[in-house]
């Protein structure tokens, strides 16, 4: 399905992106030092919400990560975005999810 496989390669973008920012120094190493924001623990991986933003993540220690599953899923720019500023956009993108 062609928005599955839409999905699949935006969330490998989403983490091909966190990798860059980790390596850039914009985002903190996992290296221990930084604590799950759900439990406490040690996070493990920067986890995504929505891959719309590829950078916009949380620390999290991998049990929490499988708890949260996956993010909402990379939406194609709805058609009238161009017609539109970006918060307008923003707003009409929340309405077009479920
Ligand atoms: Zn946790």
């Amino acid at each position: 399905m062609a928005a599955e496989i839409e999905g699949r390669k935006k969330r490998g973008n989403a983490g091909y992106q966190v990798a860059k920012a980790i390596r850039e120094g914009v985002l903190p190493k996992l290296d221990g030092s930084i604590s799950c924001v759900d439990c406490g623990k040690p996070a493990r991986d920067y986890e995504h919400r929505d891959y719309n933003y590829p950078l916009q993540v949380e620390p999290v220690c991998r049990g929490c990560n499988r708890r949260r599953g996956p993010g909402i899923p990379y939406k194609k720019p709805h058609p009238a975005a161009a017609l539109m500023n970006v918060g307008q956009f923003k707003a009409a993108a929340l309405l077009d999810v479920g």
